[in-house]
């Protein structure tokens, strides 16, 4: 399959805009599954997980691949839900183009918002398809004004909506010139019916004028009023998708199986190959600030992103990769760079709707499934173990609430253990770990609804059931005043002795993470010890110093030190740094911070002074709200994730059920002194308990 004939795409939308249906009928059109399930029914082909492994066939997938006029398009799966940014990001890294799916009622909602300036940010040109414009008070234009008022897009219209009385029955197509009517489910090209004439024309001309914009020869014919060929106007335009200059808008009604194979056209005609997106940059693994590029091309050196692992009870564990360049074949060793493990490729599938095809190869450009993977998590990069790089890794949200979980006999521990293994190796975003002391288990998630979804999927998946306690805050320690410590580690007990002195200062560094700086002279403290004194330091900002949470946002500067010739090593380095950052810590005025989020509320009038009043409640700042359709406006707010236990429940009641809401971690803030003092107040109590 040449690469200029292949697509990977991703189809995004605000929950209920159509996203399912669009995909489904896609599969449908291209005959991937021969009759259309109804989504209401639960039977969608890319809804994930559950449902699918009840159903036991290959459809639970991040990516299936169809064919369309003879061009290969895979399409990735991205979520529904903006709760699980990770997932949407590491779909939108391994995309080349976008469909993006609209309400033809509702228009921009704040989901199709937020994952459009998601996508934006991650360069992948998009198209949009305005869906349900069946539905009474559709309305194309008016989506189209959204798009252009609120998403960062030049909206263009390639398409009118054509309506028989009520009945929205089919399209213009503006570039063509012709309508595509439907009757009876089949779709006919016809003239433009006169009553479509003059807003046809009117509509192609404004067409016409926006490409003209960017393209010198279509600006001079338009000027001389010469006719431009389809083909050069579709040139233009692909030139202007790649290159983020225009959105063209197409329209239809799925569930009515209306204006889906246009959509195809359009995806080929106008979305990226995987040529279009060209190379990648990776990072030598051992000099790390030096770069690779990879081109997508078989005869580079092999290169892949892991970013989706699947857990099919038929062939095992499936991870789904990105391959950016080289080419694979089954038995090949694969070098694994983060954890430096070898890994032999089993199986290589493509996915299809209704089976899995055993590949002999697979280059440049595809997405396929790998069995037989060991060690490697959603966001690794595979590569070449004679020419290793490691590819961006997917940006990983912190975790902000945790929860305790237990279960009611030993052998049950066991399977919760290698339950939670798999799910952390799917998702990176969950952690878990076991306290030393309690043997408690505890899992970290971005949200109560994540860490509800993984107590669930524990059940349905894994058979395994457990209790869960009251979710609590991952607060996070940090200092505000500079401080440090000169410390000695020493030990003689009978044998070799053990020896390390260093001397260190702890400087805040607000927003910028964990610094390490080497300042150490002459070899006073020999080189080979100096990443031990700051594994050591990392050690004890992984466990707290003050209460106990992690620590962020703070300069470690190794001063001085000494060392001992017989006596010193690596383990005695890095209890020593662990040390000196443990004291230097406590004298550098620490506190807790909190995490703040980024609420977006989406809701009616007449609901606002009553979510604003309980906002302020909660401490929320508001700092923005605009209409965002008739009737409707959207609160943008920060408020502490403390203060936002039970939310969806609180809004459902506020706004008898019709006010949305979407929450994401912001940052990490200082809180009022008197709520830090009873949190650690709190953690002081469970520690005598
Ligand atoms: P998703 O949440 O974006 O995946 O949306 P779904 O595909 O599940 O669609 C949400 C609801 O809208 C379902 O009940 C669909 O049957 C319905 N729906 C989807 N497309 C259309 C359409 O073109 N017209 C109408 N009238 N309903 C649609």
């Amino acid at each position: 399959m040449p690469l200029k004939t292949m697509r990977n795409i991703g189809i995004v939308a605000h929950i209920d805009a159509g996203k399912t249906t669009v995909t489904e009928r896609i599969l449908y059109y291209t005959g991937e599954i021969r009759k259309v399930g109804e989504v209401h029914d639960g039977a969608a082909t890319m809804d994930f997980m559950k449902q699918e492994q009840e159903r036991g066939i290959t459809i639970a997938s991040a990516a299936i691949t169809s064919q369309w006029k003879g061009y290969q398009i895979n399409i990735i799966d991205t979520p529904g839900h903006v709760d699980f940014m990770i997932e949407v990001e590491r779909s939108l890294r391994v995309l080349d183009g976008v469909v993006a799916v609209f309400c033809g009622v509702n228009g921009v909602e704040p989901q199709s918002e937020t994952v459009w300036n998601q996508a934006q940010k991650h360069h992948v040109p998009k198209i949009a398809f305005v869906n349900k414009m069946d539905q009474q008070g559709a309305d194309f234009d008016n989506c189209v004004k959204m798009m252009r008022d609120h998403l960062d897009a030049n909206p263009v219209r390639f398409q009118l909506p054509v309506f028989e009385g009520d009945n929205f029955t089919g399209l213009v197509d503006l570039i063509k010139g012709k309508a595509y009517l439907y009757h009876s489910g089949s779709l006919k090209e016809e003239e433009i019916p006169p009553a479509y004439l003059s807003r046809a024309a009117e509509a192609r001309q404004e067409l016409v004028e926006k490409l003209a914009e960017f393209d010198d020869e279509l600006l001079e014919k338009y000027l001389g009023e010469e006719n431009v060929p389809e083909e050069e106007l579709v040139r233009v335009a692909r030139h202007g998708v790649l290159n983020y200059l225009i959105t063209p808008v197409f329209c239809g009604a799925a569930y009515k199986n209306i204006g889906v194979e246009p959509l195809l056209d359009a995806v080929l005609d106008y979305l990226p190959s995987p040529l279009d997106k060209g190379g990648i940059v990776g990072f030598d693994i051992v000099e790390k600030e030096k770069t690779h590029v990879r081109t997508p091309s078989p005869n580079d050196p092999f290169s892949a992103l892991a970013f989706k692992i699947i857990h099919d009870p038929f062939v095992g564990q499936q991870t789904f990769v990105r391959i950016y360049s080289g080419k694979i074949k089954s038995g090949d060793e694969l070098c694994n760079p983060r954890n430096g493990r070898d890994e032999r490729v089993g199986r290589i599938l493509r996915i299809h709707a209704q089976e899995r095809l055993e590949l002999q190869e697979a280059s440049a450009g595809d997405i396929i499934a790998l069995i037989g993977m060991k060690n490697t998590k959603t966001g690794d990069t595979l590569c070449d173990p004679d020419h290793p790089l490691l590819l961006e890794k997917i940006q990983v949200p912190e975790s902000v609430i945790s929860v305790k979980v237990s279960v009611d006999s030993q052998s049950e521990r066991d399977r919760l253990a290698t339950s939670l293994k798999k799910l952390g190796m799917e998702d990176p975003s969950f952690k878990f770990f076991t306290e030393e002391e309690t043997k408690e288990v505890i899992i970290s998630g971005m949200g109560e609804l994540h860490l509800e979804i993984i107590l669930d999927r524990l059940k349905s998946d894994f058979g395994v059931v457990a209790m869960a306690g009251e979710p609590s805050i991952c607060y996070r320690e940090t200092i505000t005043k500079e401080a440090g410590a000169d410390m000695r580690y020493v030990k003689q007990t009978g044998g070799k002795g053990q020896f390390a002195h260093c001397l260190i200062r702890l400087e805040p560094n607000p927003g910028n993470g964990f610094e390490f700086v080497d300042r150490v002279k002459g070899g006073a403290i020999p080189r080979e010890y100096i990443p031990a004194v700051e594994k050591g330091v990392l050690d004890a900002m992984d466990k707290g110093v003050y209460a106990g949470f992690p620590v962020v946002d703070v300069r470690c500067v190794l001063l001085d030190g000494t060392s001992h010739e017989v006596d010193s090593s690596e383990m005695a380095f890095r209890i020593a740094g662990s040390m000196a950052f443990k004291e230097a810590f406590r004298k550098a005025n620490p506190i807790l911070l909190e995490p703040l989020m980024s609420l977006e509320i989406n809701s009616p009038d007449d609901y606002l002074g009553d979510l604003m009043g309980d906002l302020s409640r909660r401490r929320g700042k508001i700092s923005n709200l605009r209409r965002f359709r008739k009737g409707s406006q959207k609160i943008t707010a920060l408020v502490p994730l403390k203060e936002m236990f039970s939310y969806a429940t609180t809004l459902r009641s506020l706004s008898s059920g019709r006010a949305t809401f979407s929450m994401e971690l912001l940052n990490y803030s200082p809180m009022p002194q008197d709520i830090q003092n009873k949190i650690l107040g709190e953690k002081k109590k469970e520690a005598c308990a």
